[in-house]
């Protein structure tokens, strides 16, 4: 009779669901942030695939390439982290995708990718002002629609992974910016031109409307008519740009809460770590239940001072403390460059009351240090002050903007 090998039916953490075909599983801390080491490295902890590419990988994209800590991880990183936007206010406050070109630590400038937006009236392309010069506009203009074009026949031939569709979240009304559908690509106009059949684009809208809207458009695309492009040619990106950080707060402090209780997971081998002994804050991470104004006042970005102590350079560094089942956890990223906190209550059966963490960047050589101490640190909440939460940081036309959206109501 053949063997029986029973193979331990592994739960998520977030969600108590059963667990298949895991790879590596998810990052402590995410991956595009140099957080190397995942829970089941560490501590063969499972997150099943829904919750780790859908529910959680939307708040690590909020908090790493939205956020105040975006900036950082723009700079240390790669630049092209940082989803910012230039504004065209000569076009009615046009969003125009873009990426931040550093020199040392003061933006220098941004770089307008090349873009396809879906006006009302028409398409528009745009493109870095000094690459269309480099370039020459003819030259810019048939790279551009022959890649977009080329790109719609291969969607619509059913080719996956042509257009990355992202629906963008954030609500832009009240400050009358304009969003209107696009794709972009995150390489040069030269880059494109050296392969111009085989590019794949980001697509990004509003509402579903708006991506019918652009598919339509696409698919009227006359590659032999290039005047239906001529009385745009002469919008160029902008050289002295502003820019505004834009993110949803309600999903940042998720993610900073996801990554407190991936700590606790990690690192506790004594109290269990799940959906049932945290019931609270796994229904906050995974949207289940609305973020309560107690949970905004305690969790979020602090004045980077505040949490200095625990910096090491080119480390994310991390102290977690427990009193009376109320968890806090202090974070430092890069150096000490960002930090923040958040708290939420849970039991505790380790035998310490505070552990330092240590976590290199691009590396699985972690080190925590537990202390039977008790050993707070006095931080100030901060969202919006920019030279508060990251004063190594200079923007000087940087504006803050954010909102708290509401979860989906509980089931
Ligand atoms: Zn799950």
């Amino acid at each position: 009779m053949a063997e029986e090998i029973v193979q331990p039916v592994r739960k998520c953490i977030y969600c108590g669901g059963e667990v298949t075909g895991e790879r590596r599983g998810e990052h402590i801390i995410p991956e595009a942030i140099g957080g190397d080491l995942t829970l089941k490295e560490k501590a063969g902890k499972s997150v099943c695939r829904h919750c780790n590419n859908e529910v959680l990988s939307v708040l690590d994209t909020e908090l790493c390439r939205r956020s105040h800590l975006s900036l950082i991880a723009s700079q240390e990183i790669d630049s092209s982290l940082w989803l910012v936007w230039d504004i065209d206010h000569s076009a009615q406050n046009l969003l125009v995708e873009a990426r931040p070109e550093w020199e040392d630590c003061e933006l220098r400038s941004l770089y307008s990718y090349p873009q396809m937006i879906f006006e009302t009236n028409g398409p528009q392309i745009r493109g870095d002002a000094d690459e269309i010069e480099r370039l020459g506009k003819d030259q810019f203009l048939n790279v551009m629609i022959r890649a977009v074009y080329s790109a719609f026949e291969r969607f619509n031939s059913g080719k996956k992974r042509v257009f990355h569709f992202e629906r963008v979240r954030t609500d832009l009304s009240s400050r009358s910016y304009r969003l209107p559908p696009r794709v972009y690509s995150p390489h040069s106009i030269a880059e494109i031109a050296q392969d111009i059949q085989s590019q794949s684009f980001v697509f990004r809208y509003l509402t579903t409307a708006d991506r019918r809207c652009a598919l339509r458009a696409m698919s009227q695309l006359d590659l032999g008519n290039r005047k239906q492009f001529d009385r745009y040619a002469h919008y160029l990106g902008s050289r002295t740009p502003s820019i505004s950080v834009f993110f949803d707060m309600g999903l940042t402090i998720r993610a900073m809460l996801k990554i407190g209780f991936n700590l606790l997971a990690a690192y506790c081998t004594n109290t269990i770590v799940n959906l049932d002994t945290f019931p609270q804050v796994t229904r906050l991470i995974r949207g289940e239940e609305h973020l309560k104004p107690i949970d905004i006042a305690g969790s979020g970005f602090v004045y980077a001072e505040d949490v200095e102590d625990l910096a090491r350079p080119r480390c994310h560094c991390f102290r977690i403390t427990s009193l009376e089942k109320e968890w806090v956890i202090y974070m430092s990223f890069f150096g000490g460059r960002v930090g923040s906190v958040v708290s939420f209550p849970g039991p505790n059966r380790e035998d310490w009351n505070t552990m330092d963490i240590i976590a290199p960047l691009h590396s699985k050589e972690w080190t925590a240090t537990p202390s039977q101490l008790f050993l707070p640190l006095k931080v100030r909440v901060e969202w919006s002050k920019h030279e508060a939460i990251t004063p190594s940081l200079k923007l000087q036309y940087a504006q803050t903007r954010m909102l708290v959206k509401d979860a989906p109501a509980p089931r």
